[in-house]
């Protein structure tokens, strides 16, 4: 009965997505369903550059995210976007872990929460904008980007929508690709060069993104496969590890680690 077989599969399935996005809503039960994982692996102790990124850091999480950044710059530097790149092309030197920190969306936690911290801490980050979200309730505004602009910190693309790339017609997705960087030039008054693929993953974009990119005059493209990177790795795949600061330690090395 392939019928009823393929049926159980597909229950299966779903009850494996609904059980994952009910996790993704309850970011400390995610935490802890993953942190056994982690007793296998430790944050990375040699040579490999790191790209952790986050979302929304609500102000119950922020104590978490200081103990995360904490941990990461114990064990190396911690590099704004630039000097990443400067990394990839080989013209910095890489010796142990370096860390390279940026968020994404729009979110009103990186003004009240994020950027203090990171001021304080002296922790540079890159903030990839989703520029359709800006000024919509619960995001921030153009003003307040302008802000984070003025206090230091770097700015990337994460398109208009934040819609899967890889659903979109060639037109559509080029429209995410170009206007987002236009609308950040025009409103922050900087180039705008670094992009980050909405999810992110290899099913998310393809080969069409990452040439309509570059042609848009992107010198990044950020993905969020999770591996280090190591200098002569191209700046068009930068592998990301996504992070919750609401995860223990334990569930961080699932993500960052040798
Ligand atoms: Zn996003």
């Amino acid at each position: 009965m392939p019928g009823v077989e393929s049926q159980t599969r597909i229950k299966r399935h779903l009850n494996e997505l609904g059980l994952r996005s009910q996790l993704r809503a309850r970011p400390r039960i995610q935490g802890r369903v993953l942190a056994p994982a982690g007793m296998f692996r430790r944050l990375p102790t040699s040579t490999g550059l790191y790209f952790p990124f986050y979302h929304d850091v609500l102000p119950e999480y922020a104590g978490d995210l200081r103990r995360h950044l904490q941990s990461f710059k114990r064990l190396g530097p911690m590099v704004t976007w630039d000097e990443a790149l400067e990394v990839l092309a080989g013209r910095r030197d890489l010796s142990g872990p370096m860390f390279c920190l940026s968020f994404d969306d729009a979110h009103l936690s990186w003004r009240d929460v994020v950027a203090p911290m990171l001021r304080e801490l002296r922790v540079p980050a890159t903030f990839f904008v989703t520029t359709g979200l800006v000024g919509q309730t619960g995001n921030l505004t153009w003003p307040d980007l302008r802000d984070l602009l003025a206090q230091g910190f770097q700015f990337g693309s994460h398109t208009v929508t934040h819609q899967r790339l890889a659903d979109q017609d060639d037109a559509a997705s080029l429209h995410e690709i170009r206007f987002s960087k236009d609308r950040l030039e025009q409103e922050l008054g900087v180039e705008v060069r670094d992009f980050a693929a909405p999810y992110g993953s290899l099913v998310d974009y393809g080969d069409r993104e990452v040439s309509a990119a570059r042609e848009a005059g992107y010198r990044s493209f950020a993905s969020t496969l999770r591996a280090p990177m190591l200098p002569g790795d191209s700046p068009m795949f930068i592998q990301r590890q996504g992070l919750h600061p609401a995860w223990p330690l334990w569930a961080v090395r699932t993500r960052v680690h040798d």
